[in-house]
């Protein structure tokens, strides 16, 4: 009898299943394009797992019918993509076991670059939580991750026959006078694993050597190669510009980017070397003798000048092993080439970049920092150290990297990256707190078409993926003022 109970119960639910079934997806980033069925479905099997070349290589097609899914994908990429959102359908039935919608999604991204950047420079990042990082990464169908191995605070990265890296560059005193010690150097081997944990993943990793500033670890630990050695130089402890530059004019320096370079070769198998190239006081150029010899000889006007054949010949030093660079785009400062990929990452500069960029022949990626900066609070009234903008998951969903523009003016804009710069982010925890849910935002800016996104959809979303994530990963996304992690140095210059 009890067994008959059940089966009535089972056709009951069967027949009221499509009213009850939530009618919408909950995907982040929205698909280009889904067609709902009036029929609901209660399992998610996968039925048909096809290559259909025609769809194009980072497209797929799920189909969700009553008995299951069939996917269609037209390269390695469609096939994560699509794998992607079926995991995010699971989810979501796991969520409501009454059902989901079934439908066809017809998806692919609107922009083949989908970045994030850490910062493990300023505060080390073990490879554990870079896989987790990751995850998450691919879970929103993020593309690249950039690591931003060296900087004032911190030097990441082992070279063959420079030891001082790992003994003085990979470490410092302190932290905004906290008294405790910092430091962290990756292995080559560890580095090979994460390559090879976020290439089956979909995922591309990008390594970032900031040239010729954001150096005073490198300074530290080889003062030589700087126009102005300081011997008793240490590694910085607090955040803020450098006041080093390396020397161009030292044939040391080239030696010891050669060695960098092959480094970078033989770990990662992406083509791209991220240079920075930001914030660099030319000031000390000018001042120095050598290069004030250099440019006389040369016949070059000023440091600018410089500027220029410093990254050409860096640009040629990374050529002879098959790499080409990619910089934080300055405006004018003039170091680039036409082809070459900048980051446009200065406030309130995104619609000038577009222009500017696209009369001068280069790729674009869009990584403003009122959208982009993932390491500014997102709640009004969180530590934001005396100047950062309070930027709301609102604000990042706002993000449309064309601005509005037409697809004339825009073609060269290769996609979105967001930063997670790490001096107020000491760890995992941290990270994970600012970084979503913004970077779902975000991820939808780089993936959905204009036509398909609504800040009302995504919220709802968001809703519901708090559920998926906290099982999934065991990570809560829920954001409010008072749940940050504490920081050790809140209130603290
Ligand atoms: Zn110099």
């Amino acid at each position: 009898m009890k067994h008959l109970l059940s089966i009535f119960a089972g056709i009951l639910l069967c027949a009221i299943l499509p009213s009850v079934a939530a009618d919408k997806y909950s995907i982040i980033p929205e698909p280009g394009r889904t067609e709902l069925k009036p029929q609901a479905t209660r399992t998610l099997k996968l039925l048909s797992d096809k290559a259909e070349a025609s769809l194009g290589k980072d497209a797929y097609r799920l189909a969700v019918t009553p008995g299951g899914v069939h996917l269609a994908s037209g390269g390695r990429e469609g096939r994560l993509y699509g794998q992607a959102t079926l995991r995010q359908l699971q989810d979501q039935l796991a969520a409501q076991p009454e059902g989901i919608p079934c439908g066809v999604i017809k998806d692919k991204p609107r922009y083949p670059w989908r970045g994030l950047m850490v910062d493990p420079a300023r505060h080390f990042i073990p490879l554990a939580d870079l896989k987790k990082f990751a995850d998450l990464m691919a879970y929103y169908k993020f593309n690249k991750l950039h690591l931003h191995l060296t900087d004032n605070q911190g030097w990441r990265l082992p070279v063959p026959g420079y030891p001082r890296l790992e003994s003085v560059a990979s470490k410092r005193a302190e932290t905004f006078g906290d008294g405790i010690p910092h430091g962290g150097m990756y292995t080559r081997e560890e580095l090979k694993e994460l390559v090879a944990y976020c290439a089956e993943r979909g995922i591309e990793v990008i390594p970032e050597i900031d040239v010729p500033g954001h150096n005073e670890a490198l300074a530290a630990a080889y003062p030589e190669f700087f126009c102005f050695p300081k011997p008793d130089m240490k590694v910085r402890t607090v955040a803020g510009n450098s006041k080093e530059l390396v020397c161009p004019q030292k044939p040391e320096v080239w030696k010891f980017y050669a060695a960098v370079f092959k480094e970078l070769k033989d770990i990662f198998p992406s083509k791209i070397v991220h240079l920075g190239g930001d914030e660099a006081p030319t000031e000390l150029w000018e001042k120095c003798p050598l290069c004030r010899q250099a440019r006389a000889r040369a016949g070059m006007r000023d440091e600018q000048e410089q500027m220029r054949a410093f990254f050409a010949r860096m640009t040629a030093l990374l050529a002879k092993n098959g790499q080409t660079p990619q910089f934080w785009y300055e405006g004018n400062a003039g170091i680039y080439h036409p082809g070459e990929t900048v980051y446009a990452w200065r406030q309130d500069q995104a619609r000038q970049s577009i222009d500017k960029t696209k009369k001068a022949g280069l790729n674009l990626i869009m990584a403003s920092n009122e959208y982009c900066y993932l390491d500014f609070p997102q709640i009004q009234g969180q530590y934001n150290w005396g100047w950062m903008r309070t930027t709301t998951l609102r604000k990042c969903y706002e993000l449309d990297p064309a601005f509005g523009k037409s697809p004339q003016e825009t073609g060269h804009i290769r996609g979105v990256h967001a930063a997670a710069w790490a001096e107020h982010l000491p760890d995992l925890n941290h990270l994970l707190y600012r970084v979503y849910p913004r970077a779902m935002a975000i991820a939808e800016a780089g993936w959905s078409p204009m036509d398909v996104r609504s800040w009302d959809n995504f919220r709802r979303k968001v809703a519901d993926h708090r559920a998926f994530v906290l099982k999934r990963f065991n990570y809560d996304l829920e954001r409010t003022k008072e749940n940050e992690p504490p920081f050790r140095w809140e209130n603290k210059k």
